[in-house]
């Protein structure tokens, strides 16, 4: 393609663009193939030879969007906000012809530099201290864009490792830094993201899940008592991740209970605000931070909730060199003359390269306003208001959370099946798209504003869906009807049955019901245990609704009878060490192995390590566990 062709394809494409956004309310809002419908439509080799542009562009139309889910659909109601604008658009446009590699000043001095300046834009109108902006007085601070928040939380991660292994080293300098990294243990709520636990993989490093308040908030005094039950077995706090917006239901955590309890153990206390970070530039949400002074780091994604196309997820330190001595490495072909009087953003992160992710942001940050971009915010919490008052109309809901934000979590008064049930039949539908989460051990299915243009009409619709799905579903629900006499039912009763049943065959077959059906979406693992203590009837009156679907649930249940205060996840090598107390003889510990996925029994009175249960979440029957307390620790 050359300069004239790239012209002409180029205006081509922004009207591609154009009619597809303007016309996306006409698509159904999830696809409706199955799982490789790709591969036939395909080649199975790349062309030899050059093809033509309107070929690849037909394709695209053919067999790339029949595969799309929309996330910018006005019926798009899943995860969190997929950050989109025109001017955001345009400014990834711009950086991807520059095609610079910003790693270092010298790389491409606009590309660091304007990403300082930005980034101390959004700390301010966020309200973020002042320790975290670069340009403030006598700051160590400062912002960087990373690609995701789960790079963000695991880079301040490797910080902390990186300073509470330094402050031991001078404490015991003749002790191995493998040593000390063993000893460390990094803390979260039960509804902090998974990503806390892949950094902690990543870190080698132990993390206690916690579990968090009825409001799903973690309190500080669960936080003081777990690590001072640690401190007390020879454990070294190091870190903490709090969430302000949880992924489950936008909870927050209780900075101003969990700031103190950081700073006496001198512990990295991270504020992982992905979603409900961008809020914050409303003055309204501003207390929903109460707290943040505590914080040593703070994470959100403009490319969530603030009109930015994905990847731009924004991250501030309180102390950057702190940050930067974990991850500096210089080669000669690196270093460059202006080093100390300018940031090298390749020791902030993982990767050297870097894109000018900064020039979209500043394109919407100007574009809109902080004016423009609160009233976006508001109108979507707005919005989540309006679904929640329907929702609370209707006696046979329930809200399953305290609606802050553009999230709202609802289920029908009733059992998981009928909830999981419900959501699979309207996401079959096209219509609408949702996804479940569990909160306070209950199947919710998660409503969240996210289209940039979202109005009423759109909750409207939304909720219209929902309750002629959920009258169908309730009037099957025995009890509430008669079953018909098959004698007395006329032969054109019995033609519109079998088609029911049919049509119930096919969406049960279809990808988006066995998605919403999969237990590991909403992570039951963790609340089977309970459900099964404290509402084992429950369960048994789910398993006969819903049978095919929740006996695996079921049988997860018989494995695990006690109810769980906290969870460890452990890296394979540091099982036990100095865990238990064989004298005392311990009590069972269940320990998740994080990266097999698998529950274990663990004994420590000397029971051989085969007695232990384990099982993959997909087996039917419990398996012997290859790994055992003893014959771990005699290993290592
Ligand atoms: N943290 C929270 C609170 C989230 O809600 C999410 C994703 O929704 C993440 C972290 C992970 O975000 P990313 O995909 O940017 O890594």
């Amino acid at each position: 393609m050359d300069i004239e062709e790239f012209r002409k394809n180029g205006k081509d494409m922004i009207d591609y663009i154009c009619e597809y956004l303007a016309g996306l309310g006409e698509r159904r809002v999830t696809p409706a193939i199955e799982p490789g419908y790709l591969r036939p439509l395909l080649p199975s080799t790349a062309p030899l030879k050059p093809e033509s542009w309107s070929d690849i562009m037909a394709d695209v139309e053919e067999k790339i969007m029949p595969g799309v889910t929309h996330w910018q659909h006005p019926r798009f109601h899943a995860y969190f906000p997929s950050g989109n604008s025109f001017p955001s658009i345009l400014g990834d446009m711009l950086s991807d012809a520059i095609g610079c590699i910003g790693f270092s000043w010298a790389a491409s001095p606009a590309c660091t530099e304007l990403e300082t300046i930005v980034l101390d834009w959004l700390g301010q109108a966020i309200g973020l201290p002042k320790e975290f902006l670069a340009f403030s007085e006598g700051s160590k601070g400062g912002g960087v864009i990373q690609g995701s928040a789960s790079e963000c939380v695991l880079v301040c991660m490797l910080s902390a490792r990186a300073q509470a292994i330094k402050k031991l080293k001078k404490q015991h300098p003749f002790v191995e830094e493998g040593v000390l990294l063993s000893k460390l243990m990094a803390y979260c709520s039960k509804e902090a993201h998974s990503c806390v636990e892949k950094a902690a993989m990543i870190c080698f490093v132990k993390l206690r899940i916690l579990e968090p308040d009825n409001n799903c908030s973690l309190r500080g005094a669960t936080l003081r008592q777990a690590m001072e039950e640690d401190v007390a077995m020879g454990q070294i706090p190091f870190f903490v991740s709090t969430t302000l917006g949880t992924t489950s239901c936008c909870s927050f955590d209780n900075l101003v209970e969990i700031g103190p309890v950081c700073s006496d153990l001198d512990v990295w206390m991270h504020v992982d605000s992905a979603y409900a970070g961008n809020a914050f530039i409303c003055e309204e949400f501003k207390p929903l931070m109460r707290g943040i002074e505590h914080a040593s780091s703070f994470n959100t994604n403009p490319n969530k909730w603030l009109l930015t196309n994905f990847d731009c997820s924004t991250m501030w330190v309180r102390d950057r060199f702190k940050l930067t001595q974990a991850l500096v490495v210089d080669p000669l072909y690196l270093q460059h003359n202006y080093s100390a009087q300018s940031i090298d953003y390749r020791h902030w992160g993982v990767p050297l390269s870097r894109r000018f992710r900064a020039l979209k942001l500043w394109f919407v940050l100007r574009s809109y306003g902080i004016d423009g971009l609160q009233r976006y915010i508001r109108n979507h919490c707005r919005l989540a208001k309006r679904f929640q008052c329907h929702v609370l109309k209707d006696s046979r809901f329930e809200i399953n959370n305290e609606v802050k934000l553009g999230l709202v979590c609802f289920r029908l008064k009733g059992s998981d099946a009928l909830n999981q049930k419900l959501l699979s039949e309207i996401n079959a539908s096209g219509k609408l798209h949702m996804v479940p989460a569990s909160v306070n051990d209950k199947f919710v299915i998660r409503f969240c504003v996210t289209a940039q243009h979202a109005a009423e009409q759109d909750i409207e619709f939304a909720w219209s869906v929902i309750l002629t799905i959920a009258d169908s579903l309730v009037a099957k629900l025995p009890g509430t009807i008669k079953i018909k006499d098959e004698k007395q039912a006329s032969r054109e009763e019995a033609l519109a049955l079998e088609r029911r049943q049919r049509e119930e065959l096919a969406y049960k077959r279809s990808f988006f019901v066995r998605m919403v059906s999969d237990p590991k979406i909403y992570n039951p693992k963790m609340s089977i245990a309970r459900r099964h203590v404290s509402a084992s009837d429950n369960v048994r009156e789910e398993a006969s609704v819903e049978e095919e679907e929740d006996s695996e649930a079921e049988s997860n249940a018989q494995t695990l009878q006690r109810p769980i205060a906290s969870w460890i996840s452990w890296p394979l090598a540091f099982l036990f060490q100095g865990t238990f107390d064989e004298a005392k003889g311990s009590p069972q510990l269940p320990v998740r192995f994080r990266h097999l996925d698998t529950m274990v029994r663990l004994k420590s009175n000397g029971e051989s390590a085969t007695e232990s249960d384990a099982r993959q979440p997909n087996q039917k029957s419990p398996r012997k566990s290859p790994l055992g307390a003893r014959r771990t620790r005699d290993q290592l």
